[in-house]
């Protein structure tokens, strides 16, 4: 499975957010992106999965062209995205929310069963509330029901937007450990998060995102190091601040506890 884009562009109304984008990911790697608040990161991600329409380039699943296919087709390629805020349903329980995640094997209740089986596994946490409804769940168990659901159809392609958001640090390394292990287990990841940090130090590569544009590209570790990028992203925005001693090592002790999974 590759993804790949070549000058993608696309917005909304009459105006282009995302443009000229170039972009792949391989199987098997973390892709993060990274930029400020508006950049064009869900923008790319919603174009991806085909909720934002493409205005101009290409776009290629596993050497087919995607970018005019309906998203429920990408999603049957294997390109499943959870979006920014989970958006699971509160009023129905985690089970119905999971079955909803297998829509695409509703000829195949067996395949979904086995699906479902294997989800709750990996998330112990929602075997024990799968009756419960979503909406009682706290803000990290919804985040992993949010990419339970995304799991429920068998991506080749996971797509997360911000799943680190409103967590408590524990959760937000939980979060990241999970996102490690979906790639350890073959999965691409495309990664859009707030926490340029944590993300490009579980990232195999990265893209920056300025203007909708592609501005720096390179392997997670090239791109923690790029001075532009600290001084951009690893500031106050990459929920580090240069002059606290105390928030750095914080966030050393974390990356280092994922750096050993
Ligand atoms: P954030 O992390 O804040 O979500 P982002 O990098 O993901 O930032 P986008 O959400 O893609 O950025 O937003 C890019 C630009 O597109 C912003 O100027 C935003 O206001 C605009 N935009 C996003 N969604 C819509 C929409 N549905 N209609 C019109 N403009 C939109």
């Amino acid at each position: 499975m590759t993804l790949e884009l070549h000058r993608l562009s696309a917005g909304y109304g009459g105006m282009d957010v995302i443009h000229d984008i170039d972009l792949i990911v391989r199987p098997r790697e973390i892709v993060s992106l990274v930029g400020a608040n508006g950049a064009g990161k869900s923008t790319l991600l919603k174009t991806i999965s085909g909720l934002t329409a493409t205005r101009s380039g290409t776009m290629t699943f596993n050497g087919k062209r995607i970018e005019a296919a309906p998203t429920a087709t990408r999603i049957h390629y294997g390109i499943v995205h959870v979006p920014e805020g989970r958006q699971i349903f509160t009023g129905l329980s985690v089970s119905e929310n999971l079955e909803l995640g297998a829509f695409i094997h509703r000829h195949h209740s067996d395949e979904a069963d086995a699906q479902r089986a294997e989800v709750v596994i990996r998330f112990p946490v929602l075997r024990e509330r799968l009756p419960d409804v979503a909406g009682n769940l706290s803000g990290g168990q919804q985040q992993m029901l949010a990419i339970g659901r995304g799991l429920m159809s068998r991506p080749k392609l996971l797509m997360l937007d911000e799943p680190s958001l409103g967590l408590a640090p524990r959760l937000v390394t939980e979060i990241f450990e999970l996102i490690v292990s979906l790639r350890d287990q073959g999965l691409a990841i495309l990664l859009s998060e707030q926490n340029a940090q944590l993300s490009l130090a579980i990232a195999d590569r990265g893209y920056v995102i300025e203007n909708g544009r592609v501005a720096l590209t390179g392997s997670g570790q090239e791109l923690l190091r790029s001075r532009d990028v600290a001084d951009r992203y690893l500031g106050v925005g990459g929920r580090i601040e240069s002059s606290s001693a105390q928030r750095k090592n914080e966030i050393s002790r974390r990356l280092q506890d994922l750096m050993r999974i």
